[in-house]
């Protein structure tokens, strides 16, 4: 790619959403010399700081169970993993840590686990929500497919965001990563769901997957627009010793990795402008500082895991998950301190709801 065609990309992308063909979102992602990186991160930051200024938005995640019932092939707490130890946190120290979070600064909550698509666990998550609820946080779920009537429920109950990454976008990609019986079709059908219910939607993908090709990504990202999604996260696959996809071998460096899952966030901002964008844990998992990298090539909300130290290396889902300390209130200070070494500066007041959600909404009462 000439530095000509990269600038004409970033002009058109910068200059109105949705501008980009799959070609020239591929021909982003194709980028590998250091000049087009920067000039990459740079564009797409700078939009960042042009929606949502210098603040970064803050989860804290707790990963409340790894009891699966899926089989995802790359996943370490998939159900055939018999050497998962599992784990379910009862509601009340679920509701202790949320308030230790509420208390150190925390103003939303990230909910994640394995997904058991049954009805008692439904229920011990609307009894979750009902414990929560009177701390008035910013609730996100990501435990799966669900159907409507479960969904509509927690939404009821404040849940009033929700995670479902589609993995990828090509649902022949989609079957070879996943066991017969995982359907792509189900899943985007829950993606509606999400929709119907009301709530703020987010999804995403795995990038560096086997078999993947550039052009699979940049169709990610059309489809991220096509979905209206409100939300993205994104991260690098990184394989999982115990199970069946780590066999297979993607050619990836973890520096390629940490490209890769860069220049997917700075696509994903130069497409769609105003959504939520996940700097996630994966990337910090390849790099110490790639929370921070992910900020600077467009994301604009981070999550630190505050699920208790002794649960954190149970929730493994691939292999060199961090699992820093336990204690909550330090979090935030540290989080200050090396957001502020970047120009930014943690969104300690509201939510941090998505704009494009708030946009979305206004267009539809106008
Ligand atoms: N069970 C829930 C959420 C938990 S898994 C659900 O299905 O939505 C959260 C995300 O972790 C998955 O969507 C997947 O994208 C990611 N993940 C799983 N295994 C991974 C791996 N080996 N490398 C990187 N990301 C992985």
């Amino acid at each position: 790619m000439t530095t000509s065609t990269l600038n004409d990309i970033l002009g058109k992308a910068l200059a109105k959403p949705k501008a980009l063909s799959q070609e020239e979102i591929a021909c982003l992602l194709s980028a590998r010399d250091e000049a087009s990186l920067f000039a990459i991160f740079k564009a797409a930051y700078s939009l960042k700081r042009r929606y949502l200024g210098n603040k970064t938005a803050f989860r804290g995640l707790l990963e409340i169970s790894n009891q699966c019932g899926k089989d995802c092939l790359y996943c370490g707490i998939r159900r055939s993993n018999a050497a998962a130890v599992r784990y379910r946190m009862p509601p009340d120290e679920i509701f202790q840590r949320a308030l230790e979070a509420k208390d150190a600064g925390y103003n939303s909550l990230v909910i994640q686990s394995g997904e058991l698509a049954r009805e008692e666990f439904a229920r011990y998550v609307d009894y979750v929500l009902e414990l929560l609820m009177p701390l008035e946080m910013g609730i996100t779920l990501s435990l799966g497919e669900q159907n409507l009537e479960t969904l509509a429920r927690w939404h009821a109950l404040g849940a009033s965001r929700y995670l479902l990454r589609i993995e990828t976008s090509s649902p022949l990609l989609y079957s070879s990563i996943h066991p017969p019986g995982h359907s792509w079709e189900k899943r985007k059908e829950v993606l509606s769901f999400l929709r119907m219910a009301g709530y703020q939607v987010g999804s995403g993908v795995m990038c560096a997957l086997p078999g993947q090709t550039l052009r699979d990504l940049a169709n990610d990202i059309l489809f991220f627009g096509d979905e209206d999604l409100d939300m993205i996260g994104m991260g690098p696959y990184i394989p999982h010793k115990d199970t069946p996809l780590a066999d297979r071998d993607t050619g990836f460096t973890n520096r390629e990795r940490l490209d890769l899952g860069l220049k997917m966030i700075a696509a994903a901002r130069l497409y769609l402008h105003d959504v939520n964008i996940a700097s996630s844990t994966a990337l910090e998992a390849l790099d110490k500082s790639g929370r921070e990298l992910g900020i600077l090539a467009g994301a604009n909300v981070i999550m630190p895991n505050i699920t208790p130290h002794s649960l954190k290396e149970k929730y493994s889902l691939y292999e060199g998950k961090p699992v820093s300390g336990d204690d909550i209130a330090s979090t935030i200070p540290r989080l200050q301190s090396r957001l502020r070494q970047i120009g930014e500066e943690l969104l300690l007041c509201g939510r941090g709801d998505s704009l494009h959600y708030k946009n979305r909404t206004n267009r539809k009462q106008a």
